[in-house]
C-alpha cells in the first residue's frame, strides 16, 4: 500500500511534472540514497539494483563523487576555454576506440548524440534517408521522434525513414537462421531503393548493436554485416548506437560494435558515461569531424565541461582500477549459467538472451502468446523481494536486467535467487 507520504509526492510530482513519463510499478517507488549495487527507498527498506546502467560504477561512487565536486570547487566554465581535464578525458575515452575513430563530440544526451550524429551522416553523404529497426528508441528530439518505432510518440514517422525487421536466431538451426537472415536482408534491400526512389538516398543506418529496446535480439551471423555493407554500398554511413551497449557491460568488449565485424563511421554514447552527471558523445574519425567542422559550429555551454570530463575520467578510472570488465565477465556468465537453468526449469521462461552482464528473459505462455502479464507479475514480485528489474521488448515479455557494473558474486547470487523463487511462485500460483 501507497504511504500517505508517497500519495502526496505523486500528487505533487503530477500537478508539476504531468505524466508523459511514467514510473515504474504499481505502487511508484521512492528512492532516497544509494550505495554501489544497493538503494534505500523513504521507508528505510534496502533493494538491489539489478536493472540501472547509469550509476555504471555504483551508485554514489565515492571517487565519481570526488572528482565532480574537487573539479567544481576549482573550475567549471562553459567549453569555450582550453581546459586540460577536457583534453585529458577525450583521450582515455578515444584510447578505448580502434585507431580509426580518434575524434570527439562531447553534447549533453544520448539524444543529442544521435541527433548529431544524423546531421553528421546527412552532411557527409548529401542524402536524408534513415533505416531503423521496427521496433527502436534513440532519443526525444523532433528529428529521433520522427524515426521511434519502439515508443509512443505523436511525430509520425518521417517521410525519410525505413524501419527494417531485426531477425533473431534464437533457437534456430543453422539453416533456418540462413533464410531468416536472406529474408531481413531482402527487406533492407526494398527499404533502400524505397528510399532512392523516393529521392531521399541514404545518410545512414542507426541502431543499437545489442537491440536492447527490441528485447535483446540476437541476429543471425551475418545480418548486422550484410545491413551495414547494403547501406554504404548504397553511399550511407552506420551509425552504432552505444547507449545501452558501450563502456565495457559486454565483459567481452568495451563497446557492443565490437561483436560484429562492423567498424561504425560514427558511435553514439550517453547513459553510463558520467555515472549519472549528463554528458553523451559522437566519436567518429577524423575524416568526418573536419569536414562537418568546415561547414559549422558546435559547441556546447554544458557538454565538455571541465566537471563532466572530471566525470567521465573518473568512470573509466574506477572501471580500471576495480577490473569492471572482466568482472562483468565473470559475473555475468554466472548469472547467465542460473538464468538458463531458471529456463530449463520453467517453460514459462523461452529463452535468455543478452551478453555480457546484461539480460533478457523472453517470457512466453504454453500457447506461444508472449507472456507481459507474467512479465509484469515477476518485475513486481522482485520488488517485494527487494531486487529491482525491468521488462522491454515488443511484445513486453522480456525481463531485463542490466546490474551496475560494481555487482558482487554474492549480490548476483541474491538477484537470481530471488529470481528464481519469484518465477517458481509464480508458476506454481499461475
Ligand atoms: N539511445 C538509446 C539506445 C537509449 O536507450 C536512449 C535512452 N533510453 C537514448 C538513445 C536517449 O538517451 P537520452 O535519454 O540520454 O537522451
Amino acid at each position: 500500500m501507497a504511504t500517505p507520504r508517497t500519495s502526496d509526492l505523486l500528487a505533487r510530482r503530477y500537478a508539476t511534472l504531468g505524466q508523459h513519463s511514467p514510473l515504474f510499478y504499481r505502487e511508484p517507488l521512492e528512492l532516497v540514497s544509494g550505495e554501489g549495487v544497493w538503494l534505500t527507498d523513504a521507508q528505510g527498506r534496502t533493494y538491489l539494483d539489478g536493472y540501472n546502467n547509469v550509476p555504471h560504477v555504483g551508485h554514489a561512487n565515492p571517487v565519481v563523487a570526488d572528482a565532480v565536486s574537487r573539479q567544481l570547487r576549482t573550475l567549471n566554465l562553459h567549453t569555450r576555454y582550453l581546459n586540460h581535464v577536457v583534453v585529458d578525458y577525450a583521450e582515455a575515452l578515444l584510447g578505448t576506440f580502434s585507431d580509426r575513430l580518434d575524434r570527439l563530440f562531447l553534447v549533453n544526451s544520448g539524444s543529442e548524440a544521435n541527433e548529431l550524429a544524423l546531421r553528421l551522416a546527412r552532411q557527409h553523404t548529401g542524402s536524408t534517408g534513415v533505416l531503423v529497426s521496427d521496433f527502436s528508441y534513440h532519443g526525444n528530439t523532433t528529428s529521433l521522434a520522427e524515426l521511434t518505432t519502439g515508443l509512443t510518440v505523436r511525430e509520425p514517422l518521417g517521410d525519410h525513414v525505413r524501419p527494417v525487421r531485426i531477425p533473431d536466431a534464437t533457437g534456430l538451426s543453422d539453416a533456418e537462421a540462413q533464410q531468416e537472415c536472406a529474408l531481413a536482408l531482402a527487406q533492407v534491400d526494398d527499404a533502400i531503393a524505397s528510399l532512392q526512389a523516393a529521392g531521399h538516398g541514404v545518410s545512414a543506418a542507426l541502431f543499437d548493436p545489442l537491440f536492447s529496446t527490441e528485447g535483446l535480439l540476437a541476429p543471425p551471423a551475418g545480418y548486422v554485416e550484410g545491413l551495414a555493407y547494403r547501406v554504404r554500398a548504397a553511399g550511407g554511413l552506420v551509425i552504432a548506437d552505444e547507449v545501452q551497449s558501450g563502456f565495457g557491460r559486454l565483459g567481452d568488449s568495451m563497446w557492443g560494435h565490437e561483436l560484429f565485424d562492423l567498424s561504425p563511421e560514427l558511435v553514439t554514447l550517453g547513459k553510463p558515461m558520467g555515472n549519472g552527471h549528463p554528458v553523451g558523445g559522437v566519436v567518429t574519425t577524423a575524416e568526418l569531424l573536419d569536414e562537418f567542422g568546415r561547414h559549422n559550429m558546435y559547441f556546447n555551454t554544458f557538454a565538455g565541461s571541465p566537471v563532466s570530463s572530471a566525470a567521465g575520467l573518473a568512470v573509466l578510472e574506477v572501471m580500471a582500477n576495480e577490473g569492471l570488465m572482466p568482472r562483468a565477465h565473470e559475473t555475468g556468465a554466472f548469472i547467465a549459467s542460473r538464468l538458463r537453468e531458471m529456463a530449463a526449469e520453467h517453460r514459462l521462461v523461452a529463452s535468455v538472451r543478452g551478453h555480457g552482464l546484461f539480460f533478457g528473459l523472453d517470457l512466453v505462455h504454453d500457447d506461444g502468446a508472449p507472456a507481459a502479464d507474467a512479465t509484469r507479475a515477476l518485475t513486481e514480485k522482485m520488488r517485494e523481494k527487494g531486487v529491482l528489474i525491468s521488462k522491454i521488448g515488443r511484445d513486453d515479455n522480456v525481463l531485463k536486467m542490466r546490474p551496475p557494473m560494481v555487482i558482487e558474486q554474492n549480490q548476483a547470487e541474491i538477484l537470481v535467487d530471488r529470481l528464481a523463487e519469484s518465477l517458481a511462485e509464480l508458476t506454481t500460483i499461475g
